[in-house]
């Protein structure tokens, strides 16, 4: 897919899926594209992730890119005045601001590429990720492969206790799963929960 070439270069690109399937290994990959093309690039993230590191997203696979840790989509707008390229990543954990902000930027002719999971472990629509699908030209899913099955996973499952829905995915709280196995996941723990309740 050449995402590159458009008469009007404003517009927004999403790359969503569940961990471990390569959302931010491929928004690396397209900001390196547009450097390559000598292209002002400027990549933002939510300042609540410091998984890795705070200047850099770096994805699993341990590639990286310079990044900017903000509080709030309105920062993004302020601090990105004179590019041609927006990466966002970890969108998911943005509020529901996040999409006009993408939006005013494609207006203005700047070309935004927004990564995030699109659902949380629950499988339900995470944040502002399913409004930007909407109003996005573009939209990727990508996949993890299930570690019960071996098929293409699109859910997240975790695998702690810790409700917080910001904790951060880490290989030992989350698996990926199809849907057929998360939906036996998700039935063998009520059932356990059940139990442990009489
Ligand atoms: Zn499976």
């Amino acid at each position: 897919m050449l995402l590159e070439y458009t008469k009007h270069r404003g517009r927004i690109e999403v790359i969503c899926g569940s961990m471990f399937s390569g959302k931010t290994e491929e928004l690396i990959r397209r900001l390196r594209r547009a450097e390559f093309a000598n292209q002002r690039v400027e990549i933002f993230k939510p300042a609540l992730d410091t998984r890795y590191s705070n200047e850099e997203v770096v994805s699993h696979e341990g590639h990286s890119i310079r990044s900017t840790p903000v509080e709030s989509p309105q920062t993004i707008l302020l601090m990105a005045g004179d590019v041609d390229v927006v990466g966002i990543d970890e969108a998911q954990f943005f509020d529901g601001s996040l999409t006009d902000v993408c939006r005013t930027l494609a207006s203005q002719g700047v070309r935004v590429i927004v990564a995030g999971l699109d659902m949380d472990y629950t499988g339900r629509p995470f944040g502002p990720m399913p409004a930007l699908m909407a109003v996005a030209e573009h939209v990727t899913k990508v996949h993890a492969i299930c570690v019960r099955c071996g098929d293409p996973a699109q859910y997240s499952h975790r695998l702690t206790e810790d409700a917080r829905l910001v904790m951060l995915g880490e290989k030992e709280s989350y698996e990926p799963l199809c849907r057929h196995c998360f939906e036996q996941a998700e039935a063998e723990e009520s059932k356990r929960s059940d139990g442990g309740t009489r």
